[in-house]
């Protein structure tokens, strides 16, 4: 199987330029956020305290994650719920970039990550993709853009979606999770050493995916 692990900060544009990456390679893509947004979901919709561990471990006992894919799209289903409508809130948001600091939150959700590369050909977008998930990724790309240029993409999306928001809070909770998301203990988001590094700062869509496309094809043909 041939296996790309995409890694970079939130709104760095890497779930929608890792989709369509996907889609003209004919491969499946796999959105690891989702999966921690999940639990988060989940730990939100039970009333469970997620620094007590054994409620958490409890819940965790209880949970089934698993994906299906519909033409292309990722469908996540908590036991027999499917999430994906609810899990793309600020609020959680912010609850998965908390949840997502526990160890046992990460080795729950591992194997399933690596099934899923085991068993097809993967565009693979996190956080720890390319270095703990599969680190024997064939292409290991990291795409990031300045928090400014995320921010601004983000709060654009929001108020077409026709959501109230103030560009300034958009900004300080995205370097909030930023700060969260590279200054934990456990799996922290960094380039890894290998990884080829796309700013799509100054790119648009259609650029950066072209500039994926361009760096897993120079792999993909050897
Ligand atoms: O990518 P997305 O913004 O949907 O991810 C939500 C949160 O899940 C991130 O802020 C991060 O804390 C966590 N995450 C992670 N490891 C991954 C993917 C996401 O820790 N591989």
């Amino acid at each position: 199987m041939f296996n790309v692990a995409i890694d970079g900060p939130s709104g760095a544009g890497k779930s929608s330029v890792s989709k369509e990456a996907a889609k003209r390679l004919g491969f499946i893509h796999v959105d690891t956020g989702a999966l921690y947004r999940s639990l988060a979901y989940a730990a939100m919709k039970n009333d469970v305290d997620i620094n007590d561990e054994i409620s958490l471990k409890k819940m965790l006992n209880m949970t089934k994650i698993s994906i299906e894919f519909k033409d292309g799209t990722q469908n996540v289903f908590v036991n027999q719920e499917n999430v994906n409508d609810k899990i793309r809130t600020e609020q959680v948001s912010k609850a998965a970039s908390d949840i997502s600091k526990i160890p046992m939150i990460r080795a729950f959700l591992l194997d399933l990550q690596r099934d899923l590369a085991n068993e097809n050909n993967v565009v693979m977008d996190g956080r720890d993709i390319g270095s703990v998930v599969l680190p024997n990724a064939d292409v290991k790309i990291f795409i990031t853009a300045s928090p400014e240029q995320r921010a601004e993409r983000r709060y654009k999306e929001l108020l077409a979606k026709g959501e109230k928001v103030v560009y300034n809070d958009i900004l300080e909770k995205l370097v909030y999770r930023d700060h969260q998301d590279t200054h934990r203990e456990i799996a922290p988001l960094k380039p890894c050493e290998n990884a080829v590094i796309i700013d799509t700062s100054e790119l648009d869509f259609s650029q950066s995916v072209n500039a994926v496309l361009d760096t897993i094809r120079e792999k993909y043909k050897q």
